[in-house]
Formats: structure tokens, sequence, C-alpha cells
């Protein structure tokens, strides 16, 4: 009998100590910070920190020691003049929307919130570029363009709230990147901040590598964080396509669906998007307040053509017969604005409306050859219908980039296990069929275990020493796209 209760006292007054020591820590890191950025902008209560320990996925929780809002982009930089010298992770943070575990502090410290960093500072709309700061959220970018003619491609489903920061630094791609392609494709120049406050600039509104030898820009792109802090970025603008049509058609299995894939992407009307909705996926937008009338039961494709008036116009009905003589006994096409939003929202809704089926879900990001996308999606449904797993499917078929979203309850023992195998079967099929890890959402701390499935030691080596070279003692986002890039404090 003594022996577990002395155990018991000894590893309550262990506890205590070290919930003392890091009380102390914790005071000593809010006092630092105050010095580098006033007062308001400092939180480190726990009700303040509870709403930055997730990121869009929701169920791995790090909660930071602290938070910090720099109100502009000189406070940012005053921060990170003093940030190396609080011997904690620093963390940038834009709406923490990331379904990869990136805007987290996996090894604790301090999160950067650059919420308040949302000017738009410049629309040079006859030079189809414009400067912003990176807070800005992309739907109101578009609300601000659009007036003038002019548009900026990249659309991730997460418009309404994700920023621009955000999209930079995970390489954010979208409905329409299948034509217009992704982030890296619009960026003309970024203003980065090291972490010893100096601010550089990689490019600039005319393009090019600003004072560079080499094209760092394209190094800070899709850095997850783990480089430097994004200030403000200098972006490509096209004009806004004259006419545009939009396209739904349904498909009674995987096989018709997959063909009817491969005869958009040959075909040279050249859609600007290509989605799919499994019926799982159709059947739970008809089950929201988003249901638009889509035909459930089957999986469907959202298609759109745009461009000149007369081309496109001169396109509808080929798109049409392509859809139907691939298997379609249902195709329904509209340039009815309300018709065409009605149908977005409902496809962009889906990602959000998983939350509401499921306590918890995983959603992977992998890009497949498209040739293989039916056979990888029916290991998908038959490797977690096995597990008892719900799998629903979402996701930008034109590009081959798969979103399968496997729901879970994380208060369930074991859930999370079989997600976990699911996800690490699936991986291991996509890189034996030529694909790879992820396509638009990074690699976070989500995706990080199956990096070695993709390369080899010398590859890791390579690739770790690029944040390296930036913050040899790996403070900025730490234990990000790398398993074992730990800040060494
Ligand atoms: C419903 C839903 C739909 C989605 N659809 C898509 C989609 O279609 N396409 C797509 O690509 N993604 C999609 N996503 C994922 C996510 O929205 C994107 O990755 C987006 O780019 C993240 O932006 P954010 O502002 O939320 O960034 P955060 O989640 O806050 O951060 C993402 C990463 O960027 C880094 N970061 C943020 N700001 C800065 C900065 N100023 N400087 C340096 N690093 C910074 C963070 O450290 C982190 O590593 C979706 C997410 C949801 C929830």
């Amino acid at each position: 009998m003594m022996g577990p209760w002395r155990s018991f006292v000894l590893k309550a007054s262990s506890i205590d100590i070290s919930t003392h020591k890091h009380s102390l820590v914790k005071s000593s890191l809010e006092s630092q910070l105050k010095t580098l950025l006033p007062r308001g902008r400092v939180f480190t209560s726990a009700a303040q920190l509870a709403g930055y320990g997730a990121d869009g996925l929701g169920y791995k929780n790090h909660i930071p020691d602290a938070v910090v809002i720099p109100a502009d982009a000189e406070e940012l930089v005053g921060f990170m003049k003093g940030a190396k010298a609080l011997h904690v992770p620093v963390i940038l943070r834009g709406a923490g929307t990331s379904l990869s575990g990136g805007p987290v502090a996996a090894q604790g410290g301090v999160i950067v919130h650059t919420s308040a960093l949302k000017r738009i500072r410049e629309m040079n709309v006859k030079g189809f570029w414009c400067e912003v700061e990176c807070g800005v959220a992309l739907n109101d970018l578009d609300a601000a363009l659009k007036p003038h003619g002019v548009f900026y491609p990249p659309d991730p489903s997460s418009g309404p709230v994700c920023t621009l920061g955000g999209n930079v630094a995970s390489n954010a791609g979208g409905a329409h990147c299948f034509r217009y392609g992704v982030t890296s494709n619009y960026v003309l120049g970024v203003e980065a901040v090291t972490l010893d406050g100096t601010v550089h600039r990689f490019g600039g509104p005319a393009g090019g590598r600003g004072p560079w030898r080499e094209d760092w820009k394209r190094f800070m792109i899709g850095s997850e964080g783990t480089l430097a802090a994004f200030t403000r970025f200098w972006l490509r603008l096209l004009p806004l396509p004259e006419k545009v049509w939009t396209f739904r058609a349904t498909y009674p299995d995987l096989k018709t669906t997959e063909a009817a894939i491969h005869a958009l992407v040959a075909h040279t009307s050249y859609p600007a998007a290509i989605e799919m909705l499994d019926p799982r996926g159709v059947a739970m937008v008809e089950s929201s307040q988003m249901a638009c009338g889509l035909p459930e039961g089957s999986f469907m494709l959202l298609v759109e053509i745009d461009g000149p008036e007369p081309l496109v116009n001169a396109r509808v009905e080929p798109v049409a017969e392509l859809l139907r003589r691939a298997g379609s006994k249902d195709v329904m096409f509209s340039d009815e604005d309300e018709l065409r939003k009605k149908l977005w929202k409902a496809r962009k809704a889906a990602g959000g409306l998983l939350g509401q089926l499921s306590p918890a879900y995983v959603v992977q990001d992998a890009v497949i050859p498209k040739r293989a996308l039916a056979e990888v999606l029916q290991l998908v449904y038959d490797e977690a219908d096995a597990a008892g797993i719900p799998a629903v499917n979402v996701f930008h078929a034109g590009d081959g980039n798969l979103h399968p979203n496997f729901l879970f309850d994380s208060r369930v023992p074991g859930d999370l296990d079989k997600v976990e195998l699911i996800s690490k079967r699936l991986m291991q099929r996509v890189i034996e069929v030529g694909g790879t890890l992820s396509g638009e959402h990074g690699i976070g701390n989500d995706k990080s275990s199956y990096m070695p499935l993709v390369f080899g030691p010398d590859s890791m080596r390579l690739q770790l020493a690029v944040p390296a070279s930036f913050n040899p003692a790996h403070q900025m986002n730490p234990l990000k796209v790398f398993d074992n890039r730990r800040f060494a404090a």
C-alpha cells in the first residue's frame, strides 16, 4: 500500500515545483514582451490563449505561452528585433484556418497574430498589381479589386477569413487554380522580417528577385512560417473574365467521374475549375443551409469556363456534350450570377460543414497523377469503411489534389489511431502512384511524419538547410514540416 501512495505524493510535489517554475518563466516572458510591444498588445491569460491552441483541424491542441498582436508592421519589426533574446519559439498566425497544424505552438512559445496588418496599401490597376499587408483577408482583397475590373486568381475556399500571409506561407491553391495556377504564380514581391529584426525585400511590384542573385522569393513562398515573418506583398492581378459559365454534372460511379475529368482536362475549352463532390459531400451540403437542390446519391462535378464572351459562349454546348458523353444524364449549366454564386458557396462551404457533422476531422492534401484518381479514391473508401471511419471527398479534381476528410471523435479511444493508419496507407499508395504529400495546405505538424515516405535522408538534410540558414536554432515555427526540427534554446 505504501508504494503507490509515496510515489503519488512525490509526483504531486514535483508538479507543484514545475508549475511554480513555469509561472515564473511565464511572468518573465510577459515582462520581456511588454518591453517590445505596448501593453494592450501582449496576451498571456489562459482565457486569452485558449483560442490559439489549434488551427482549422482543431484536434491537436498546443496552447502558446503568449500571443502578441502588433498594431502595424513597425510594431512587428520591433517585436522581431527582440524575439531572438526571448529564447522561445516564434510562430506567425494569420486567420488560423490552416489544415495542417501550421500556426500552432507545437513547442510552446509566442504566437504573433497578424490580424491588425490589414491595409490594402495600393491597387495599381493600370500596372496590374497591388500592394497588401499580410493580414488582409483574401475576400476583402477580391471585393476591393472587383469594381476596378481586375482580380487576384488564387481562391482557397477559406477566402472569407484566410489571410494573404497564410496564403503565401502555404502557397495556397483553390478551385480556379486548375487553369490560373496557385499563389506562387502571383507573388511579385515579399517583404519579410528575419529574427534579428532586419527587413528584407524579395522582388517588388515589378517582380524579379530584388537585390538578390538567387531567387529567395521562391523560398519564402510555401515556407510555412519557418524562415521569416512576412509583412507585405506585391501581387499580380488579371483582368476579370468577360463571361463565365458554370456547369454541374452527376455521375453514377468513380470510373465514369474520372473519365469525365480526363475528357475535360484534354478539351480545348481549357476549364478554369474542375471540382468534385462525392455522394456524402453532396448529402452534407443538401442537409445544410447551403442546400441548392443538388441531386443526391451521385458523384458531382462542378466545372467552370471563362474568357471573352463570344469564345466562351461558343464553348458551352461542346462542354455540356462532353459531360453527357462521359456518362452524365444530368448536366445543368448557367451564366446567371445568382445561381452560379449559390453553387460555389455550397462547394466552398463544404469544408466548414464537416465540423458540424463530426467533433473532429483529418483532411489529407495529397496530389496524384489524375490517371490514378478512381483507384486511390476507392482505396480511401475501402480502408475507411473497414475501419468504421466515415470518409467525405470534396476536392480540386482537375489538379488531382485529393482532400479525403476522415471524420472521427478524438474522445473515442482508438479513433485517431485508426485515422492515422488509414492516412498512412493512403499516403504510401499516393507515393507509389507517383504523387506527393501536399498540394496546397502545407505539411505543418500534421503531415511531417510522412516526409520520409517521399524524401530520402540526403534530400531531407538539404531541405532542412534552408530554414537553418535563416534561423540556425530553428526558433521560427519549430516542429513544422520536419519532425526533428526542434528549437534548441
Ligand atoms: C474550410 C476550409 C477550406 C479551405 N480550402 C482551402 C483551399 O481551397 N486551398 C488551400 O490552399 N487551402 C485551403 N484551406 C487551408 C487554409 O485556409 C489555407 O492554408 C490558408 O492559406 C491559410 O491562411 P491563414 O491566414 O488562415 O493562415 P494560418 O492558418 O494562420 O497560417 C498558415 C501558415 O502560414 C504561416 N503564416 C501565416 N501568416 C504568416 C506571416 N505573416 N508570415 C510568415 N508566415 C505566416 C503560419 O505560421 C502557418 O505555417 C482551407 C481551410 C478551411 C478551414
